[in-house]
């Protein structure tokens, strides 16, 4: 199918209540997701977008679904829906709703959040006399199923939004639960920040012949980000890394570290290591409830934990001025997230520093983040732990390649990958 880009909003097919709605948002310019996901919605396909939030993907999504709603009336069912969001926190939802309700500010629909952690009974009041759009996370969806106050068969447009993190909670199961019960005419989108096989799995899972739309983080790195690889045997990852945090911890009670761990339980074993070290650090993870990862962002964020050890999928978002070091202390799965990992140095216009482990057996992983960035990563060799012989190896493995790798994804149509930024390219 070829695609049809539109970049302004004026160009698009939308109906003019839409319109007008992002005319008061001052909305002029599509987002590339937008651009290239809004126009295939529209024909009722399916999608699997791979973006992050600050994309523009809840308005990629919620404009189409709107208009298909809008284009054909269907009376309210009790305790229905005909457009269900699952996504995995509470803060996301009332995003998600709140996007829902701005762009559908000029047309009449009901919309209703169904989250956990408060009191059932007015999500139950809402849902009596049937709605149009819910937006929920899946334990309380499958609470509100349980005591038998919601019928998810009339539901036309199921969207499955941060599927990445839905996993790392370990709503798998509840997920599959839910897709089971679903109508299985319905149009469906996927959206993922990264695309790991198991994602891919259950993409292919849920998704009919979908069309992909692939937004790629940056793919430059910060400016003001000092970024460096430190070749060093694994033996030496921890004594490397207690140095380095020494050093910070030497300088004033403002300079905070971030440190990369590609399990949950790897990062817990670091935070122990690292207590046994007398370096106070506190991990973050999936595993960790919404609350408890507040709080310890919290605590982070004030200074009293002075070093913070997460995964890819806790640290999205992390905006934390006083950052001045990100250590990966394992390479991440996917190149894109070194990207992302060192911009969470460096923010307010601030310098900081970012230091990587290069060690035997992740070159391949090196490699491909060399080549989304395209650049090689400076080698940092002024330090007691330089293995030059592991260096040496490094420079002889392989050529720069292409970076990504997301060949296993299900059906495509069509797929892009583009930068992020709003403005006209
Ligand atoms: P999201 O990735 O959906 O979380 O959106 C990120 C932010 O960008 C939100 O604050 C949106 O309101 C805003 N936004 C979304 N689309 C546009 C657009 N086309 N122009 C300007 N801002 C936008």
């Amino acid at each position: 199918m070829e695609t049809i880009t539109m970049d302004t909003f004026d160009a698009m097919p939308l109906v003019e209540p839409l319109h007008q709605a992002l005319k008061d948002k001052n909305y002029t310019t599509p987002s590339p997701i937008q651009q290239e996901a809004i126009p295939q919605l529209l024909t009722g396909a399916d999608l699997l977008g791979s973006a992050q939030t600050g994309t523009g993907k809840t308005a990629a999504f919620a404009l189409p679904i709107l208009q298909l709603m809008h284009e054909k009336p269907r009376e309210r069912q009790r305790k229905q829906m005909r457009a269900l969001i699952l996504t995995p926190t509470r803060e996301l939802s009332i995003q998600v709703a709140k996007s829902f309700a701005e762009y559908g500010k000029y047309l009449n629909f009901r919309t209703a959040l169904a989250y956990g952690g408060v009191a059932i009974k007015p999500q139950i009041e809402a849902l009596r006399e049937g709605l149009d759009i819910l937006v929920a996370t899946p334990g309380r969806l499958l609470d509100l199923q349980g005591q038998k106050q919601l019928d998810l068969r009339g539901v036309e447009f199921f969207v499955l939004d941060e599927a990445d993190r839905m996993l790392d909670m370990g709503f798998i199961q509840d997920i599959r639960k839910i897709v089971g019960q679903l109508p299985k005419k319905r149009q469906s989108l996927f959206f993922s920040a990264t695309l790991s096989p198991q994602i891919t799995r259950l993409a292919g899972s849920i998704l009919t012949d979908p069309v992909e739309v692939r937004i790629a983080p940056q793919e430059t790195t910060a400016e003001n980000v000092d970024h460096s690889v430190y070749f060093i045997d694994p033996a030496r990852k921890l004594a490397t890394l207690i140095d380095l945090l020494d050093d910070q911890l030497d300088k004033d009670d403002s300079h905070l570290s971030l440190i990369f761990c590609r399990t949950k339980s790897g990062a817990d074993h670091l935070v122990s290591q690292l207590n046994q070290h007398d370096i106070p650090a506190s991990a973050i993870h999936g595993d960790k409830n919404q609350n408890a990862r507040q709080r310890t962002l919290d605590k982070f964020r004030k200074g009293r934990i002075p070093v913070l050890v997460a995964t890819d999928v806790a640290a999205r978002g992390i905006d934390i001025r006083d950052v001045t070091l990100v250590v990966n202390y394992d390479l991440p799965n996917e190149p894109e997230a070194y990207v992302h990992r060192i911009g969470r140095t460096a923010r307010g216009g601030l310098k900081g520093r970012a230091v990587t482990f290069g060690i035997g057996g992740e070159f391949k992983e090196l490699r491909a983040i060399e080549g989304l960035i395209k650049k090689p990563i400076p080698v940092e060799t002024d330090h007691p732990y330089h293995d030059d012989g592991l260096m040496r190896r490094y420079q002889s493995f392989g050529s720069t390649s292409k970076g990504s790798s997301f060949a296993s994804s299900p059906g495509r149509r069509n797929k892009r990958n583009r930068g992020t930024s709003f403005g006209k390219r």
